[in-house]
């Protein structure tokens, strides 16, 4: 088990000279970042190799070298983050001030922070010599915030050999600290995402003559229709867990039955139940959900439109095959004329729990905190590891910095934050994991 000393700062202070370079996406120009990590890996005497997928939009790629007798991990993140609304923050959101213990920044929990604790653990490594048996390599990517066509679509297409891995810890789960409790959500699972457009046909015509064929009120019935619907609940063994370990870190009532979560209607709930259902995040993780995000009608304040288009994101969780969302938007649209067409879908995705890089991370934090509760996690969200899972790597989420409760709704919002001893806990954890998966 490690415990960090000179390297306490040392990785403040990575994490500080990241926030500092203004990888905002757009643009991006992440290679900024990605120029600083091969310089600070390199000092250390580890080698890596910038790649470009076009001018600015950068990502870094390094290696420690195994025995070869086992198959590599991936230590990922991503170098990009997203824009700010300067007047909202009460600091300079690039300045990386520090205040009453934490660290103020974009990209300090989403996702530099990470960059930083895995850069640390690659020089770690190096410096202490640990002998590998498999290849440890460092991915840090471009553009994970603006879907990745610049990042980890362009990589998996054009540098397969230098990232293929049979394990890899990425970004996507969390670790929360709740009454001096520690429990590690990690990712292990992503809903599927589809957005489609419905439009709605009617009728045009001169305003001043109302007529029943307006698209408008049948687009309104739609989204009232979406808006009270609510799929039934469904049981996938990563959900199901990961409420009974919420339970059992007592981050969740004692009195809370799991099952119920999963067999009871909302209305004939308990009152611990409805409080899980009342929660938007812990909601979407029981069910499949609709969201209407755009409407589009209309030009003229004096002109009835003929058609309407809405447009909304669905999404699906493991096992739910895409028909079945079609079938229950159709349903909702409430018209057979209605037309739907697909903007993007993909299936969900996970990895299998109970693998060598699981068991290593529950056994670093048992060794770490005795009472600390590992749970896997469905992300209702998806990263780039749907990307990697597709092609057969087990990735998993892990996020390890503790944060309080309500730390982490400043994720792409405002006055973004860590606690500082967060980032060492984190950076310990996470080479603790790394040594027990990846030393000969
Ligand atoms: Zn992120």
């Amino acid at each position: 088990m490690i415990r960090l000393e000179s390297e306490r700062d040392e990785v403040r202070r990575i994490l500080v000279d990241l926030i500092r370079l203004d990888t905002t996406n757009p643009p991006g120009n992440e290679i900024l970042a990605a120029t600083y990590l091969r310089n600070l890996l390199g000092r250390d005497g580890i080698g890596g190799e910038i790649v470009e997928s076009a001018p600015g939009r950068a990502s870094f790629i390094a290696r420690l070298k195994g025995d070869g007798s086992r198959a590599p991990l991936l230590l990922m993140s991503h170098l990009d983050v997203v824009p700010v609304e300067r007047s909202a923050w009460s600091v300079d959101p690039f300045a990386a001030v520090e205040k009453d213990g934490y660290l103020y920044g974009r990209g300090t929990l989403d996702i530099k922070n990470l960059v930083a604790m895995e850069a640390m653990v690659m020089m770690l490594l190096k410096r202490k010599r640990v002998p590998l048996a498999r290849d440890v390599i460092f991915l840090a990517e471009a553009d994970e915030e603006a879907g990745g066509r610049h990042g980890i679509s362009w990589l998996v297409e054009n540098h397969w050999e230098k990232i293929r891995a049979e394990f890899a810890i990425n970004e996507g789960g969390d670790t929360s600290l709740s009454d001096g409790r520690i429990l590690v959500a990690c990712q292990c699972a992503e809903k599927g995402a589809g957005w489609y457009k419905i439009r709605f046909k009617g009728r045009g015509g001169h305003a001043s003559a109302p007529h029943g064929e307006n698209p408008i009120y049948r687009a309104a019935e739609a989204v009232r229709a979406i808006r009270t619907h609510t799929f039934p609940a469904r049981r996938s063994p990563a959900v199901e867990s990961y409420f009974r370990g919420l339970v059992g870190a007592g981050l969740l009532p004692g009195d809370l039955s799991v099952d119920e979560l999963f067999d009871t209607p909302p209305e004939n709930a308990s009152a611990a139940a409805r409080a899980v259902f009342s929660d938007h995040w812990m909601n979407a993780m029981l069910r499949n959900t609709i969201t209407p995000t755009a409407l589009e009608a209309g030009t003229q304040p004096n002109v009835i439109p003929a058609h309407v288009d809405l447009t909304v994101d669905t999404r699906r969780l493991p096992g739910v095959p895409r028909d079945e969302m079609i079938q229950a938007l159709q349903d909702l649209a409430g018209r057979e004329d209605a037309e739907l067409t697909i903007i993007e879908d993909s299936d969900a995705n996970s990895s299998p729990l109970g693998t060598e890089l699981w068991g290593a991370i529950g056994t670093a934090l048992r060794n770490k905190a005795r009472s600390a509760v590992l749970a896997p996690y469905l992300s209702t969200g998806g990263t780039d590891s749907g990307a990697l899972r597709a092609r057969g790597v087990v990735c998993y989420g892990l996020e390890p910095s503790p944060a309080a409760p309500g730390e982490l709704d400043r994720i792409h919002s405002h006055d973004e934050r860590i606690r500082i001893e967060s980032l060492w806990w984190g950076t310990e954890l996470l080479f603790d994991t790394v040594e027990i998966v990846a030393a000969g």
